[in-house]
């Protein structure tokens, strides 16, 4: 759906842009995260095609886009970081001002503003003026104004900001439906939280450059992977530690009371497998877990790997303590 190929973009003496590679799929709710300055608005900016890259190509549905920003606007409907709504108009005024923009007039642009007043829960609203809307209100009027001209990419600078937890869960539900019917969404913020909860593919952003980029599940398998896998014991510890020792995939075991913690350099059917060969062993166990890291904590250790901390990856099978 949307292919970013070597993008370049300098302002006078700034690179924002160092060769960034982005790739989204029809359907996805994609994270667009990176801290202050990385990069994201530019990028956004030229998706949207309100701006110029110095060097390198956007793909839209196979058509190069940069050549040719009508098409980008045609297909995007873009959702920026601040918005302006205008306070004399009812909520129906504004969008079929907005539809007429796009040459949608009369009854197609009142059927339009229903239409898309549907998706972003605010049908009940068409006759509230929309300085008398909520915040949250307000900004999913802003996605219904981005929809109106029926585009498939939706493009949103750090929308979430600001909202409080009700509006954005609401917001977030929006999101998630649009995609199931068929919208591609690109989302950018600097607050993960805001995103690790709703979107199906994430890439991470630093000074420019695409660190890091797949789909949420497997980028957190990924990660958690390295992290240990934490063994509870109910009855027979001393065997459990002597199978464990002597796993070929087993690469560093200490122990807290009852509970076992190993590295274990295994997939997730290995995984399986040294769960079941504990129990055939008779060994009673009460859990049997992967810790997890948070989004957050990846991301701060993708874009300052020196505060992250190298783990310890050292052998010290059978370790009391
Ligand atoms: P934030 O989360 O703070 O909005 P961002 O990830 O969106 O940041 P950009 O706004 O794209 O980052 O900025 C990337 C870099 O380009 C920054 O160093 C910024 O100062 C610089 N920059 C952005 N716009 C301009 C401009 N018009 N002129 C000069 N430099 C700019």
């Amino acid at each position: 759906m949307l292919q970013i190929e070597n993008l370049y973009k300098k302002y006078d003496t700034v690179l924002a842009l160092d060769g960034l590679n982005m790739s989204i799929r029809k359907g996805e709710l994609y994270g667009f995260v990176g801290p202050n300055g990385a990069g994201k608005t530019t990028t956004i900016r030229i998706v949207s095609g309100l701006l110029q890259p110095t060097r390198g190509n956007v793909w839209i549905d196979g058509i190069c886009g940069n050549r040719d920003t009508k098409i980008l606007k045609s297909k995007i409907g873009y959702v920026p970081d601040f918005f302006g709504v205008y306070d004399n108009l009812t909520v129906k005024e504004y969008l079929e001002f907005y539809a007429s923009s796009y040459g949608i007039y009369g009854k197609e642009g009142t059927k339009r503003a229903r239409e898309v007043l549907d998706r972003v829960e605010l049908f009940q609203m068409e006759e509230r003026f929309v300085d008398e809307l909520s915040r949250g209100m307000q900004q999913r009027l802003c996605l219904a104004r981005a929809l109106i001209h029926r585009p498939q990419l939706l493009v949103m600078d750090e929308p979430a900001s600001g909202l409080d937890p009700g509006a954005r869960r609401i917001f977030k539900n929006v999101l998630k439906n649009l995609c199931q019917e068929g919208y591609t969404v690109l989302i950018s913020s600097h607050i993960l939280s805001e995103l690790s909860d709703m979107c199906t593919n994430v890439g991470i952003i630093n000074q420019g450059k695409m660190i890091l980029q797949g789909e949420m599940e497997d980028i957190m398998y990924s990660i958690d992977s390295a992290n240990p896998i934490l063994i509870t014991i109910y009855q027979n510890m001393e065997k459990a530690l002597e199978l464990l020792k002597n796993h070929p995939l087993v690469t560093r075991i200490s122990i807290d009371k009852n509970t076992i913690s190993i590295l274990f350099s295994g997939s997730k059917a290995e995984e399986a497998m040294l769960m079941k060969e504990l129990v055939e062993a008779d060994i009673l166990i009460t859990s049997f877990v992967r810790e997890h890291n948070s989004l957050e904590s990846v991301f701060f250790r993708l874009i300052e790997p020196e505060k992250g901390g190298e783990k310890n990856v050292s052998i010290e099978s059978g370790t009391g303590k």
